[in-house]
């Protein structure tokens, strides 16, 4: 069983989509180990990003992701990382294929409803800046 870390980003809980997300996130088999809304602070999300920091977009970036709250969650399913990526779709919305959150909410490049760790180390990572390991309260075994 592997964990992945998730964030519906401020445009999906500003519009209302939580529930619709978690039930696209819960039909695929993956199951909600943990969750929260939280709303960052600009350091915190310059801290999350930190990777993207000499990208051109990044100050954009960070201005989005703490202009509104945000849904944090663990998510464990076997192969959740590639499985939560998969669900998710492409980064451009209009790249994304049918069935997927992207295609189906997101409105830019920018603005994309959705985070989901790039690999297993990441997810440990990004898992670790959200949430103690007491919170993750409804791990399967
Ligand atoms: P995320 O890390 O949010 O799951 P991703 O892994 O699909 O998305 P990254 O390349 O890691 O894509 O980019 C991180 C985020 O930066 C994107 O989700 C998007 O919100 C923003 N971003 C990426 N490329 C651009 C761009 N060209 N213009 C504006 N914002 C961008
Ligand atoms: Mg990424």
């Amino acid at each position: 069983m592997e964990m992945t870390f998730s964030i519906i980003k401020p445009d999906g809980v500003r519009r209302n989509l939580v529930g619709k997300i978690f039930n696209m996130i819960e039909s695929a088999g993956l199951r909600i180990v943990a969750t929260k809304m939280i709303h960052m602070s600009r350091r915190e999300a310059e801290q999350f990003y930190a990777v993207h920091k000499d990208r051109p977009f990044f100050g954009e970036l960070c201005d989005f992701m703490c202009s509104g709250p945000v849904v944090v969650s663990a998510l464990q399913a076997p192969d959740a990382v590639t499985k939560y990526r998969d669900l998710m779709g492409a980064t451009d919305p209009k790249k994304a294929a049918q069935g997927t959150i992207r295609a189906a909410f997101a409105e830019s490049i920018g603005e994309n409803t959705v985070h989901g760790s790039d690999s297993k180390d990441n997810a440990a990572i990004e898992l670790g800046f959200f949430f103690a390991g007491t919170e993750l309260v409804n791990r399967a075994r």
